[in-house]
């Protein structure tokens, strides 16, 4: 066994929270470790969640838009095809890239990066087993948990990863299902739904509760989920999954309503489940040093990420919260700061949130029915994108943009957008939520012409006064 020298930092994890730590750490003059298990940089967001699930979504719209969208534009094909080795070799090749891309980045801002699985051995060690079969201790005075998250799987439902896949096995399918069964109707399930569907499946979407993502805008979550079933995917909500049997050809679901009742059974080529996922710990030794769990397996911190044991700190999907990149990304650069005696900051109540099917749906702040429950005065301005000029120029016109205000102040509590691209738009009104803005900020601010932003600012003319082009 070797010794590696002594750290400022140590981080377990290189994923979006680990990654982002250890180059901000560097940057701000700390001797820097990042441990990474699995061979590769960029944690699950970049190998198997947010990266490659975007380059199937774009290919998948591409082929969608070429056969139902191009020939309305006067572009006509003879024929249409998927080359789906081609497709997932392009979503490979995105992913390599950018996971060497912060390997660069590590070297440029030299960062110690450290291939093998971290285990504390104290508080400030930490054993790692490298994939070449040896052993090695980092030791450092500040150890960062950012070991991320894991797949939840569903009681009495085995992944195969090929007739019964979880996200990671439905970014790798080598052939289309021609019958595609996905439990539960968050986002992950939505977006792999929509990038099957797309290419040709028969999409159904099971679902315990009794609506589609939960944590959505309810008005703009009954639009959205119109605008699915418009797409043919199937919902079949308040239905819970009792029985699995994969000793034919496929699969076959026995389902039964949540509340109990008579039985169903649901057949299918390929079963993705995507009913959440749950912080990762195994075998990285909290228990030798003490560092508390709460109930649901997330590491317990303050506001500055420290865990119960002095020096550890803990930041990203293994500490409660969203459990997004960007989040994870905003908790290891404050938990930096805090270590290098700055002050960091993450404020978790405009943390927005994408689901990026086609339209998307973005969101930042508080839901109307969180305002209601709280009791609040509000306004609500809406803008359909059918009354958008850039929206009906592109024949993309599918959606709205929906402001919650305070209605004494005309503070902004909470922005909702569906749309094509309202991952991007979204942002405006992060910044309008970050520095408090009104409605009639937004309104009176200049917005280019003809742009999908312009629903936006009707939208926020509507909260205050009446929009223009309604
Ligand atoms: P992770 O990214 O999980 O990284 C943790 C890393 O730690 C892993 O690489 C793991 O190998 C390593 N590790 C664990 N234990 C050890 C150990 N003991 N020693 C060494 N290394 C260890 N989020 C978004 O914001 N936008 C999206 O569009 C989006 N899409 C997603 C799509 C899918 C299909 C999935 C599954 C997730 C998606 N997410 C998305 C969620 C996002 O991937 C996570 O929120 C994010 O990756 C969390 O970052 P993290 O750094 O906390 O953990």
């Amino acid at each position: 066994a070797s010794s590696e020298q002594d750290n400022d930092v140590v981080v377990i994890g290189g994923g979006p929270g680990g990654y982002v730590a250890a180059i901000k750490a560097a940057q701000l003059g700390l001797k820097t470790t990042c441990i990474e298990k699995r061979g590769a940089l960029g944690g699950t967001c970049l190998n198997v969640g947010c990266i490659p699930s975007k380059a199937l979504l774009h290919s998948s719209h591409m082929y969608h838009e070429a056969v139902h969208a191009f020939p309305s534009h006067g572009v006509k094909f003879s024929q249409v095809e998927v080359d789906l080795p081609a497709m997932m070799a392009q979503k490979d090749k995105a992913v390599s890239n950018l996971t060497r891309g912060i390997e660069g980045l590590f070297k440029k801002n030299k960062v110690n990066y450290v291939k093998g699985f971290g285990k504390f051995v104290s508080p400030t060690e930490v054993a790692v087993d490298t994939p070449e079969g040896g052993n090695t201790v980092v030791k450092g005075k500040n150890i960062i948990i950012a070991t991320g998250s894991d797949v939840k799987s569903l009681h009495g439902i085995t992944i195969d990863e090929k007739k019964i896949v979880s996200s990671t096995g439905a970014l790798a399918l080598s052939e289309i299902p021609k019958k595609l069964v996905v439990i539960g109707a968050g986002y992950i399930g939505l977006e792999m739904g929509s990038v099957w569907g797309r290419l040709g499946s028969e999409v159904t979407v099971v679902e315990f509760a009794p609506d589609i993502v939960p944590s959505m805008d309810s008005e703009v979550r009954k639009l959205f989920q119109r605008t699915l079933e418009k797409q043919k995917m199937k919902f079949m909500l308040k239905t819970k999954v009792v029985g699995v049997d994969t000793s034919g050809g496929g699969v076959k679901l026995t389902l039964e309503p949540a509340a109990g009742g008579e039985q169903s059974i649901l057949e299918a080529d390929v079963v993705l489940v995507s009913a959440g996922r749950i912080p990762f710990t195994a075998g990285l030794g909290l228990d030798a040093i003490g560092v508390q769990i709460d109930k649901a397996g997330r590491i317990t911190v303050n506001e500055r990420f420290a865990t119960s044991v002095p020096g550890v700190f803990a930041i990203g999907d293994v500490i409660p919260g969203p459990m997004l990149a960007h989040k994870a990304e905003e908790d290891g650069v404050a938990c930096v700061e805090f270590i290098a005696g700055k002050e960091g900051h993450v404020d978790y109540d405009l943390v927005p949130g994408v689901v990026y099917t086609h339209p998307e749906v973005a969101s930042v702040g508080r839901t109307e029915d969180q305002v209601k429950a709280a009791g609040v005065d509000y306004c609500v301005g809406k803008f359909p994108f059918m009354a958008n000029s850039r929206a009906k120029a592109i024949d993309d016109a599918e959606g709205v943009v929906k402001i919650l205000a305070e209605k004494e102040t005309d503070k902004i509590l909470g922005v909702h957008i569906m749309a094509p691209n309202a991952g991007e738009l979204i942002h405006e009104a992060v910044l309008a939520l970050h520095y408090g803005a009104s409605s009639e900020d937004i309104a009176r601010t200049c917005h280019a012409h003809p742009t999908m932003s312009e629903a936006v600012k009707e939208a926020a003319m509507a909260t205050y006064d009446k929009p223009i082009h309604i």
